[in-house]
C-alpha cells in the first residue's frame, strides 16, 4: 500500500499544456477519483503516475520516494486499462498466475496467491475454465485478479468500466469498491462520470483544462464547490446560477437579486461587480412570503421527487421538491433559498467566496 503525492506536476505536448501544475495527495488505502470532462488531462496525469509518460516538470512521490523520472517497472503499481485484455488461449488460473510466473515466483507460492485472489474475487469455481466462454463480469474479475495477484503498492485505473452498459456498470462499480474495501490498496481511478466519482470515491480531484479545480471528499465538493466550474459539473440537475451585479450588503448577510433581498452566508471577503449566486435545485423552496418570484414552466415527475423548471427574473432555474408538493405549470411562485446552502462566485475563474462555514474545507490545486 502506498501514499502518492503529486507536486506541481506539469505536462506539455509541444506548445500545448495538457496538465498545468497539479498538486494533490492520495493517502494510503484511499479510493481516489480523477474526475473531469474529456480532454482535461486525467489520463495524462494517471500515465505520469504510472511512469508511462514523463512529466515536463514536477514531482511524484510514492511512499516518500521521488519517482517522476523512474520507469514504470520500478514503481510497483498496476495499471488497469479500460479494455481488460486476457490471454484467450489460457484458462482462468493461467491468466491470473501469468504475472507471477513471468517474474519467476515459485510454483507453490503462485498456487497459494492465485487461490487467495480467487477467494477474494469469488471466482474459485471457474479457475479451470477457458476464458473464451466467460461472461463479461467474470472476464472483468479475472482481469482484476491478474492485477491484484502481483500485490502492487497501488492500482491505477483508467475508466475501467467505460465500455459497459449502464446496469452492469453500476454492478461492477459496487463490486470494485467492495473489493477495494477488502484488500485496502491505494487506488486512483479516472472517470468523467460525476455520479460514479461521488458514489465510489473517498476523495475526488476535479480537473478542468489541465488544472486541478478542487480536491476533497465527495460531500465537501458537493456542498462547498471551490469554483463555478466544479459547482456546475457535480450534481444533476446542475446547480442554478443567478448572475447579479453587485453588492453584498455591508454586514455580508444578503444580496439584491432583481430588486429583492436574498440571504447569503456571511461572506468573508467583500466583492462587488459581476457576481453569481449558486443554488442547488434541492435548496430552492417555494414560499408565499418571498418577493422573488418565478413562473413554473415544466414539471418532471421522478417518483419520490419532481424537477420543476422555473422562469425567473435571472433566467431559467430548476428546483427539486417532494413529488407530493402540488404544483401546476403556469403558476407564479415565491422562491426562497436557505442562506447556509448557497454559494457566491466571483471573478474570471468563478472562484467561490469563502464564508465562515466553508473556509476549512476548500482545497485548491
Ligand atoms: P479523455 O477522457 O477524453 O481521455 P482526459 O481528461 O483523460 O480525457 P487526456 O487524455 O489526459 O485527457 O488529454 C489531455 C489533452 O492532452 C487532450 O487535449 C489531448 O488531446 C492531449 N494529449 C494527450 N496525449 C497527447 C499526446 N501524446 N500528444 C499530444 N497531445 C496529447
Amino acid at each position: 500500500m502506498a501514499q502518492i503525492r503529486i507536486n506541481n506536476l506539469r505536462k506539455e505536448f509541444g506548445a500545448f499544456t495538457a496538465v498545468k501544475s497539479s498538486t494533490f495527495t492520495v493517502e494510503d488505502g484511499e479510493f481516489f477519483m480523477l474526475l473531469g470532462p474529456s480532454g482535461c488531462g486525467k489520463t495524462t496525469t494517471l500515465r505520469m503516475m504510472a511512469g508511462l509518460e514523463l512529466p515536463t516538470s514536477g514531482e511524484i512521490f510514492i511512499d516518500g520516494e521521488e519517482v517522476a523520472q523512474k520507469p514504470a517497472s520500478q514503481r510497483d503499481i498496476a495499471f488497469v486499462f479500460q479494455m481488460f485484455a486476457l490471454y484467450p488461449h489460457m484458462n482462468v488460473r493461467k491468466n491470473i498466475s501469468y504475472p507471477l510466473v513471468s517474474q519467476g515466483v515459485e510454483r507453490a507460492e503462485v498456487r497459494a496467491r492465485v487461490a487467495e485472489v480467487a477467494r477474494i474475487l469469488k471466482i474459485e469455481s471457474i479457475l479451470d475454465r477457458s476464458v473464451g466462454g466467460l461472461s463479461g463480469g467474470d472476464r472483468q474479475r479475472v482481469a482484476l485478479g491478474r492485477a491484484i495477484v502481483r500485490r502492487p503498492k497501488a492500482f491505477l485505473m483508467d475508466e475501467p468500466l467505460g465500455a459497459l452498459d449502464a446496469e452492469f456498470r453500476e454492478h461492477m462499480a459496487e463490486e470494485l469498491r467492495a473489493l477495494h474495501d477488502r484488500i485496502g490498496a491505494t487506488t486512483v481511478y479516472v472517470t468523467h462520470d460525476q455520479l460514479e466519482a461521488m458514489q465510489m470515491g473517498d476523495k475526488i480531484v476535479v480537473m478542468n483544462h489541465g488544472s486541478v479545480e478542487q480536491f476533497g471528499r465527495p460531500q465537501e465538493i458537493y456542498d462547498w464547490p471551490a469554483t463555478k466550474f466544479v459547482a456546475g459539473f457535480i450534481g444533476s440537475p446542475a446547480m442554478n446560477f443567478f448572475d447579479f451585479n453587485g453588492a453584498i450588503s455591508p454586514g455580508g448577510e444578503s444580496i439584491e437579486l432583481s430588486g429583492n433581498p436574498v440571504g447569503v452566508p456571511q461572506a468573508r471577503q467583500g466583492a462587488t461587480g459581476k457576481l453569481t449566486l449558486g443554488v442547488r435545485p434541492e435548496h430552492i423552496r417555494f414560499s408565499d412570503q418571498s418577493a422573488y418570484r418565478g413562473r413554473v414552466v415544466a414539471t418532471e415527475y421522478l417518483g419520490t421527487t419532481q424537477i420543476i423548471t422555473l422562469d425567473t427574473p435571472n433566467g431559467e432555474a430548476k428546483a427539486r421538491t417532494s413529488a407530493r408538493q402540488a404544483i401546476r405549470e403556469g403558476e407564479i411562485v415565491g422562491l426562497d433559498f436557505n442562506p447556509t446552502t448557497v454559494t457566491i462566485f466571483e471573478g474570471l475563474k468563478g472562484q467561490a467566496l469563502l464564508s465562515a462555514g466553508n473556509e476549512g474545507v476548500l482545497h485548491h490545486g
